[in-house]
């Protein structure tokens, strides 16, 4: 009787209890500055400590030799659209009006498991684009080990100004479902935002300008009023506001309005700048989805000269960076594809940033501005979300998407 009452008590301990590891690379990058010779000792879901070899502990643990690897913080991707793919696969518009839902989740548990696999363990994913809550169940498939894939910051349909997304171009006369939930005004709003909130979000998103109408140009669309109180409903609830900005009266709003991420910020000014670094918005650069985009227009990077957007995206990026801008990492993949995550950081690089600087934003800086305290660092008491790759990309960028093990708490995603 005391025997089994002792095997009742034990068992589960026993069977569920995950191995306890020493994670031996030849560098951590703790998610600000790099340690020769560290190494980290992980137990259950955490990492328990982190330091040089001879005050690190390997009693009970597995060692995990990573020579030639630098150990870094899980990377955070900032922009994503999991139940997005390529444009010049199919574009936006067909996605969003001729495929079916069913197979846009189907694709979005492989794109799930791409995305982890390439070393991010958590996404922001921002927004469905008309496939409605469909972020809340690949969350929760996710969270229940049902599928791989990386922890995800969810925010619902988005919220856009009536008549102001997309898709667009059809016969006035007809009502086309559109890629977000439109609302306006104060009392819609209100509930918009609260309805998404109940639905699942865990931070909110609103397009604060777009391409509207006939004209092919972006103009803002929500009013400055709007935006402020969709933040002070979000805000109530402990959630932020990000923040689709191209133009600069649009990042203004977004600015002044409280939004605490400002998405692409094309047309930049060092004025607008300015007032971000004043107000501490971050800005999400999603380069890689303007490269993306402009080679499925025709552009042959590598022979032609760069088209007249990314010269321009080169000039306002700088001025974000000359006015200290905190910079997110988030490429807008899904637009790309996903697994490829790692294309924006090595952009950040190549339009002028430190590589050093860039793995800061994919790991510390957006742990930050997400407000997830858990993770971005590798430091005890944090969640063991680590990747190991060959090389050092703290010095050569590219070296990030050479993966060679990747750890979502303290589980083996890649080994
Ligand atoms: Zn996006």
């Amino acid at each position: 009787m005391n025997k089994l009452y002792f095997l009742i008590l034990w068992f589960p301990v026993s069977l569920f209890a995950q191995p306890t590891y020493l994670l031996k690379p030849d560098r951590v990058f703790d998610g600000e500055t790099t340690h020769e010779g560290w190494v980290v000792r992980i137990s259950g879901d955490k990492i328990e400590s982190v330091g040089a070899a001879n005050t690190v502990s390997a009693t009970g643990a597995e060692v995990v030799d990573l020579k030639g690897t630098t150990l870094m913080p899980g990377l955070i991707e900032g922009h994503s659209h999991l139940l997005l793919h390529p444009y010049n696969e199919t574009p936006w518009d067909d996605q969003v009006l001729k495929e079916a839902r069913s197979l846009r989740v189907a694709r979005a548990t492989v794109h799930a498991q791409k995305t982890l696999l390439a070393g991010f363990t958590t996404v922001r994913d921002l927004g469905t684009e008309g496939a409605e809550y469909d972020d809340v169940g690949l969350k929760q498939a996710i969270n229940k080990g049902i599928i791989p894939g990386p922890r995800m910051i969810i925010v619902t349909r988005a919220l856009i100004a009536t008549g102001s997304y997309a898709p667009k171009g059809f016969s006035p006369d007809i009502d086309v479902p559109q890629g977000a939930e439109e609302a306006d005004g104060h009392d819609a709003l209100i509930q918009a935002v609260r309805r998404q909130i109940g639905k699942g979000a865990d931070a909110i998103k609103i397009y604060a300008d777009y391409r509207w109408g006939l004209m092919a140009e972006a103009r803002p669309t929500y009013t400055i009023e709007e935006i402020k109180l969709i933040v002070d409903v979000a805000k109530s609830s402990g959630r932020g506001v990000a923040a689709h900005a191209s133009t600069a009266e649009g990042m203004r709003r977004a600015i002044l309005g409280g939004c605490e991420t400002v998405e692409h910020g094309d047309a930049g000014t060092p004025e607008i700048f300015a007032l971000m670094k004043q107000h501490g918005t971050a800005l999400c650069p999603t380069l890689a989805a303007g490269d993306a985009v402009s080679q499925y227009r025709g552009w042959k990077k590598g022979q032609e000269p760069e088209p007249d957007r990314i010269k321009q995206k080169r000039v306002t990026f700088k001025q974000a960076l000359d006015a200290g801008v905190t910079i997110c990492a988030g490429g807008d993949v899904g637009v790309f594809s996903h697994g490829d995550n790692a294309r924006e950081l090595v952009m950040m690089a190549d339009y002028g940033m430190k590589p050093l600087d860039v793995l800061r934003s994919a790991t510390s800086v957006n742990a930050d501005a997400f407000h997830l305290a858990d993770r971005g660092r590798v430091r005890s008491g944090l969640l063991a979300d680590l990747v190991a790759v060959d090389g050092d990309p703290t010095k050569t960028i590219t070296d990030v998407q050479r993966v060679r093990i990747v750890m979502k708490g303290g589980i083996f995603s890649k080994r």
